[in-house]
């Protein structure tokens, strides 16, 4: 819709954090277009993301749209462990010694530790350390190893402060390190028990980690209670084996942060598109993250070129747009989501308007398979240009559905029904699907007339407006969407003959 009050197609993520745990503030990030809430693990603690995922749930009711959480797993991600409240300031040209014994921060020179010390036994004089995303910059100097262990000698190429818990890249060395580490599956193990809806898995470096996790959640979870995986690329390696990960992998994210200290950050643009290709050839929701708006952190309007990014996004043919430290920590988050949120509906509204080829071409390999549900959701797409329908109307029990006409790219809102909330949630990262819970109607004439009473009570259609309807018979059935009708709202004819069921 481009009328500027219909549904943003493109899905909009926001990070929570100190800036967001009040739900008044939740309320207006869903109500500005939020459909997707991230809880990074690395940061805070379980107390902390009870009390943010409580808010997201009753933000959630009290706004009548149902939005997913995501659990962003730390993976073996080095971070400063001695910094606390009060933030290091450190200088270019200065000393700083990283150390395996606990230490105070201050003192010259500074002295920091990692969350995991052993890592220092794997880093030789000459590699590059960087901090937050590279933003300060050290290169390895010397190390000594005597009775208190391992310390390390670094000078400083590009000062900065240094925050607490602040990330530590260390793209030049060899690094041993478990894909999932002890605090990962505590946190597992909260998801599950949390009914978390997507797990994101950082620094994938192989398909088979995305198996491992998979794993470790069937063997915790029980019957269905298994989680979907977001594969976060930002590692070289990952990029070697992308094809086997995205099959995998129920969703992508490209995780600019680290992917653009552990890369060539001039290689970022490229290896954005590339992904984003993969993961929508093979019909894998994908997310851009990272520094979209970054200077409204701080400032309450963003600059050219972080809109440019946020559209250019869209363009490159993102599912989803992310917000970080915007959200989590920032000053204004819910300017920036409302930026964002501009930025993408007007975006994805002119890419839907000059049908734009490339940024709203379908999934290619859907149809693997000879799928049915992947079939009929490409005659979706035709019916609906030849009709000019303006909605497309599903019930998706388990969400499945959904995701198949969501990757066909069928330029209108994909209206999704199911009775199970895990489903709806689920649906919310979904490109152009607004999940809406219903009762599971008895047949698919009952759906039809629920659908239609629906759209006009909320004022989505008028009467007359064809809609192309898209469900199964029986009625909520995984992976039995095999019909497609059209209707004409307020029309309680039915097309099919009046078939009883
Ligand atoms: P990742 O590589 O997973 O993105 P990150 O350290 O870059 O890790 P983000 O989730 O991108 O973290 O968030 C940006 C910043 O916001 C973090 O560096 C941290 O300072 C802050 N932050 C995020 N989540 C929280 C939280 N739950 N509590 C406190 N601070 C947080
Ligand atoms: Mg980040
Ligand atoms: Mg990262």
């Amino acid at each position: 819709m481009s009328d500027g009050d219909g549904f943003i197609l493109t899905k909009i993520i926001a990070t929570l954090g100190p800036a967001t745990d009040e739900i008044g503030v939740v309320v207006r990030l869903i109500e500005e277009g939020a459909r997707v809430f991230r809880i990074n693990f690395s940061h805070g603690g379980f107390g902390q993301f009870v009390k943010l995922l409580e808010i997201v749930r009753s933000a959630s009711d009290e706004v009548g749209v149902p939005v997913a959480v995501l659990g962003d797993l730390s993976g073996p991600k080095i971070r400063v462990a001695n910094i606390d409240s009060q933030r290091v300031v450190v200088e270019t040209g200065q000393r700083v010694a990283f150390q395996a014994a606990p230490a105070e921060p201050t003192g010259d020179p500074v002295t920091l530790t990692m969350t995991d010390s052993s890592v220092l036994d794997d880093i030789e004089p000459g590699e590059r350390l960087l901090i937050d995303d590279g933003a300060v910059r050290m290169l390895v100097m010397e190390r000594a190893d005597d009775d208190d262990g391992t310390r390390m000698m670094c000078r400083v190429t590009v000062g900065g402060p240094i925050g607490r818990a602040k990330g530590i890249n260390l793209p030049d060395s060899n690094l041993t390190l478990p894909s999932l580490t002890d605090h990962d599956r505590r946190c597992v193990d909260w998801a599950l028990e949390h009914e978390i809806d997507y797990l994101a898995l950082s620094f994938v470096r192989r398909a088979e980690e995305i198996r491992q996790l998979r794993a470790l959640l069937d063997e915790r979870a029980g019957d269905g209670g298994a989680i979907p995986i977001v594969a976060k690329i930002e590692k070289p390696q990952a990029l070697d084996d992308l094809e086997n990960i995205t099959r995998e992998a129920d969703a992508v994210m490209v995780a600019r942060g680290d992917l653009g200290v552990e890369m060539d950050l001039a290689k970022v643009p490229i290896i954005q598109k590339h992904v984003i290709a993969m993961a929508h050839d093979y019909g894998r929701p994908v997310i851009v993250a990272t520094q979209m708006l970054q200077s409204m952190i701080e400032q309450p309007t963003p600059t050219r070129a972080e809109v440019s990014d946020v559209a250019n996004a869209i363009y490159d043919g993102a599912d989803a747009v992310m917000l970080s430290g915007e959200t989590a920590i920032g000053r204004h988050p819910i300017q920036a989501l409302a930026m964002m949120a501009r930025v993408a509906r007007l975006t994805v509204d002119h890419l839907v308007r000059e049908k734009d080829q490339k940024s709203m071409r379908p999934s290619r390999q859907l149809g693997e398979g000879r799928y049915r549900t992947a079939a009929l959701a490409r005659g979706v797409a035709a019916v609906v240009e030849d009709l000019d329908a303006h909605l497309v109307v599903t019930w998706s029990q388990r969400g499945g559905g959904a995701r198949y006409l969501s990757k066909n790219r069928l330029t209108v809102p994909i209206i999704a029904a199911s009775s199970e909330p895990r489903a709806l949630r689920r649906m919310s990262l979904l490109f152009g699907v607004v999940p809406i819970e219903m009762p599971m109607p008895a047949g698919r004439e009952a759906f039809a007339n629920e659908a239609d009473r629906l759209l006009q009570r909320e004022g989505w259609a008028q009467p007359g407006d064809p809609i192309v309807l898209v469900a199964g018979k029986p009625l909520g059935v995984p992976g039995l969407t095999n019909t497609l009708w059209v209707r004409y709202v307020g029309d309680e004819e039915d097309e099919m003959g009046g078939e009883a069921e």
